[in-house]
């Protein structure tokens, strides 16, 4: 290292573990320097001699990781659903759920109902559950409005969240979430409306970073999905998928053959779906809030992952339906508990992985040089405590792109 060398912050006197590659690789009493919003060096306490900071953090013991990534959400909604969720405890079945206008069109509703500043604020208090536990970037995807006005003014809300709040919010258009009322009967009709004005507005607009479909019985056919992707593809967007969560339709192996960032729950994936997300490069995202909430019976197949080298990541797919999740740092617990990851894995899925899954891999979600200094100091030994404590608050201090939040 150069003598001398100059940096706006140095963070010293804590155990570093950069996810680089995925493990832990601690750096036992380590350094980051930071310049601007980047990391510009990184090492063992001994080598940063020669560094010259404006400020220097001294950290008294614990460990650094990179900050969290929660790459599956469904922040923005109107309403909840806790009167349901207690009326299908007291028996109350599905379908006179349904009838009565419950589920997922009862979110529809009050999704339309609320202006874009009602959508930011309500998700800002879900938000500020994830950020209290070092969440640096979140995804957010539409597909409560399911209408082309609504489903705009949710990734506007998006966008705004992540204008007014200090962190990064990755939008993704999901208007092929569910057939809304007004097609009822006409599903083909919902998908060339997507096809046609949604994604081109959103996307003109600047409102979306990827598009996302769920492929299931209950929703859409591999073959309406695979309009969405080829519209997206037209747009030069890149596509994710909610494949496999309840059946095996082949969706996830549809996402790989479409170069998908991701396939996203996957409970029911085959081997050759696995063979082709290895091929395409395309994420695993684990979701086991939705699996714990619907106890499910079947994990998703985390042997062929390993085996196929198939990344996986790990996110909260906090929903007002299936996942009311205001914790990320719980998922890794259940990841592990319900799934069988690593504590390792765990976090590698909130963290390098979980950018990859985003496609931000290359600016986040390891401690390496180059790299946006984001980052999390925590009072903890060892970072399998993330994983192990099951609820509670860890304190934490975030640096949000070099900058303590
Ligand atoms: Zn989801």
């Amino acid at each position: 290292m150069a003598a001398q060398q100059h940096c706006d912050s140095l963070w010293i006197g804590a155990d570093i573990v950069t996810l680089r590659d995925g493990r832990y690789h601690t750096i036992k009493q380590g350094f980051i320097a930071v310049t601007d919003d980047k990391i510009v060096a990184i090492g063992p306490q001994a080598e940063a001699a020669s560094l010259q900071a404006t400020t220097t953090h001294q950290l008294a013991g614990g460990i650094v990781t990179p900050g969290l990534i929660d790459c599956h959400t469904h922040l923005i909604y109107g309403g909840d659903r806790s009167a349901e969720f207690e009326q299908r405890l007291n028996g109350v079945s599905y379908s006179e759920i349904a009838a009565q206008g419950g589920g997922i069109l009862s979110t529809v509703q009050a999704t339309r109902n609320a202006s874009v500043a009602e959508l930011v604020s309500s998700a800002r208090q879900r938000l500020a559950h994830l950020l209290a536990e070092g969440v640096t970037t979140v995804e957010i995807k539409s597909g409560y409005g399911l209408s082309l006005d609504a489903e705009l003014r949710m990734l506007l809300a998006a966008r705004q969240l992540g204008e007014q709040e200090r962190v990064d919010v990755v939008t993704t258009c999901l208007a092929a979430h569910a057939v809304p009322p007004e097609f009822r009967d006409n599903a083909e009709g919902w998908i060339t409306l997507i096809c046609e004005q949604i994604l081109p507005q959103a996307q003109a607009l600047g409102l979306i970073d990827a598009v996302d479909a769920f492929c299931e019985h209950l929703a859409f056919s591999p073959a309406q999905v695979e309009q969405v992707f080829q519209a997206a593809q037209r747009l030069g967007l890149p596509v994710k998928l909610h494949a496999e969560q309840l059946s095996a339709l082949g969706g996830s192996g549809l996402a790989a053959r479409y170069a998908a960032l991701s396939a996203d729950h996957l409970e029911y994936a085959t081997e050759a779906d696995v063979a082709a997300m290895a091929a395409s490069g395309t994420v695993a995202v684990l979701l086991p809030g939705a699996f714990y909430l619907l106890r499910e019976k079947q994990s998703p197949p985390v042997a062929l992952f390993r085996r196929y080298g198939v990344p996986m990541a790990l996110a909260s797919d906090s929903n007002p339906g299936t996942s009311p999740a205001l914790s990320l740092r719980l998922m890794l617990n259940m990841g592990c508990t319900l799934f069988g990851l690593t504590p390792e894995e765990a976090l590698a899925g909130v963290t390098i992985h979980a950018a990859q899954a985003l496609g931000l891999a290359q600016s986040q979600g390891s401690l390496e040089v180059g790299k946006i200094a984001n980052f999390v100091h925590w009072p903890l030994a060892h970072p399998a405590e993330l994983a192990y404590w099951l609820g509670g608050t860890l304190p934490c201090h975030t640096v949000y792109r070099g900058v303590i939040r």
